[in-house]
């Protein structure tokens, strides 16, 4: 595995550099300035910590074997994307599974992260413990920034324990009336006449939940629901074949929103963030975050 000694070395102190995961989001935030020199991450798990819930690998990492490694026991992570996308990518690109009301969003999964910043030299942001309230919360920072403030080389995440089954239902009833019949469902999605819910859990608890679903009407599905990723800015129109995530407050209008929704403040602040971080802008030069 390659050492954060060596990743530090490869970023240097003066081109343009950004570091490549799997490719998948490679254009999100806009293309990269012609020049600048690309590297990969260390990959590899370096330490398991069942009992104390914690992973710690290099964010070259692909998502995929991190995910299998933890199955075995019988753990997770919150962070998800296609085969070949990586543990840092995802961590920069900070989309939140469609299952995150059970497992969480991806913005509580960073721990630590061994970086290496605009300088050229190796900081270390947050720690590992889930309890950490020494300094600011640089981690969150990190999390959707898409390497435009620091580089990332380890990362130390939270784990979450895997349910023990899961189940997708199909179903034309409200929301409302769905939640009668469940407790807390890891998933409702819309794909704007029917509703797709997922219930996760002990196999014991599942079953009474899908017993009471199937008598209100919804119908179980045969293994995993295939879902195309709706984009930001999507309209009404945008649905057939995409669905919304009624959980997490996505909403669908009429009209397109493609530009800009961040507002005037936030930008500024953002801005002062990136000078302080990256005064040069040599760090993925040309992504713009939001
Ligand atoms: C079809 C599809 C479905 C998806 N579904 C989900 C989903 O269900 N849930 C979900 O959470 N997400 C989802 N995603 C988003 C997914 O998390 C990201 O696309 C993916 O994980 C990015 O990883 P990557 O290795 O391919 O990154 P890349 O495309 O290689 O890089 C993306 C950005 O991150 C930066 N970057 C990469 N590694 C680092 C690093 N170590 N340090 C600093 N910056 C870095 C890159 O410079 C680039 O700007 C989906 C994406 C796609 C395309």
């Amino acid at each position: 595995m390659k050492s954060m000694q060596e990743f530090t070395e490869e970023i240097g102190d003066t081109s343009f550099v950004s570091v490549r995961g799997g490719g998948t989001r490679w254009d999100l935030g806009g293309p990269l300035k012609e020049g600048t020199i690309e590297v990969e991450a260390p990959q590899g798990v370096i330490d398991f910590k069942p009992e104390e819930m914690i992973v710690r690998v290099g964010a070259g990492t692909k998502l995929s074997k991190l995910q299998n490694d933890l199955t075995e026991l019988r753990q997770e992570i919150a962070l998800a994307g296609p085969p070949g996308s990586t543990v840092g990518g995802s961590l920069a690109v900070g989309s939140s599974s469609h299952r995150s009301a059970r497992i969480g969003r991806a913005c509580d999964v960073l721990l630590q992260a061994d970086c290496v910043g605009a300088d050229g030299k190796q900081f270390v942001a947050g720690g590992p413990t889930v309890k950490n309230v020494t300094g600011y919360d640089i981690c969150r920072l990190l999390v959707s920034s898409l390497g435009t403030l620091a580089l990332m080389g380890v990362v130390t995440l939270r784990t979450r324990p895997k349910p023990e089954t899961g189940v997708w239902l199909r179903g034309e009833l409200a929301l409302e009336e769905i939640r009668k019949h469940c407790y807390r469902p890891a998933s409702v999605l819309h794909d704007g006449s029917k509703t797709f819910l997922l219930i996760e859990g002990y196999e014991k608890d599942v079953e009474k939940e899908k017993a009471s679903l199937e008598k209100i009407g919804m119908e179980v599905l045969d293994g995993q629901l295939e879902i195309p990723p709706l984009q930001k800015g999507a309209t009404k129109e945008d649905l057939n074949g995409g669905f919304l995530d009624l959980q997490v407050g996505a909403v669908y209008s009429n009209t397109p929103h493609c530009t800009n929704q961040i507002s005037e403040e936030v930008q500024r602040l953002s801005r002062r963030i990136k000078k302080n971080f990256d005064p040069t802008g040599r760090l993925n030069p040309g992504r713009m975050p939001y």
